[in-house]
């Protein structure tokens, strides 16, 4: 039933919504490309838009730096890396579209490339592990993905206690069930409202 639902409502809207965007963001100039990701943003966030490109760029190429299998396999898995203010949530894969939601807006994320390159290797491992066709809980596959943030981690920057001890910390936290995610789409509509 949740997949019907899925499939004859949410997804032609997030298709619609994300079509709108893409335009909007092409007629702005508000659209660039890195070695086949776009770097979009929520037309609401333009005035931003390059200080939010030119830190994903360097987030991508740092990526790129420490690890080309894992650029290689983002630039399969993600088409779009979209700057979008959910309040409640640091980032999100919206598969339908391979498209990457960041949130910018937190400062952690616009003053640390390493830690926007940590959310964008999360999200690519959702993508990449949705492209393989796994069927895991989600509270396991959060698990898989914040580990795989700590692998990057330790590769681009070496053993650190404290950040040790936050990626511990967050892979004890319970993780949002798809009702949560659900509440702050819908607390959040005008995001997803096709606009002109
Ligand atoms: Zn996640």
């Amino acid at each position: 039933m949740r997949r019907i639902l899925f499939n004859l409502v949410i997804k032609p809207w997030i298709i619609l919504a994300h079509k709108s965007y893409v335009n909007e963001c092409k007629r702005h100039g508000k659209y660039c490309e890195y070695k086949g990701v776009y770097i979009i943003s929520d037309p609401r966030y333009f005035a931003d838009y390059d200080n939010y490109k030119s830190s994903v760029i360097a987030a991508l190429q740092l990526i790129e730096k420490v690890s080309m299998v894992r650029f290689l396999r983002l630039a399969r898995d993600i088409d779009f890396i979209c700057n979008l203010a959910l309040p409640g949530l640091n980032g999100l894969f919206v598969s339908v579209r391979k498209m990457c939601c960041v949130n910018f807006g937190i400062p952690s994320y616009r003053h640390d490339i390493g830690h926007l390159a940590l959310l964008i290797i999360h999200e690519a491992t959702h993508a990449h592990l949705i492209s393989i066709g796994t069927r895991m809980k989600h509270a396991r596959i959060e698990q898989i993905c914040i580990r795989e943030e700590r692998r990057f981690f330790r590769m681009a920057f070496g053993h650190n206690p404290v950040v040790e001890k936050w990626f511990e910390e967050r892979l004890q936290e319970p993780v949002l069930t798809s009702f949560a995610l659900f509440k702050i789409f819908l607390k959040n509509k005008e995001c997803f409202v096709e606009r002109r």
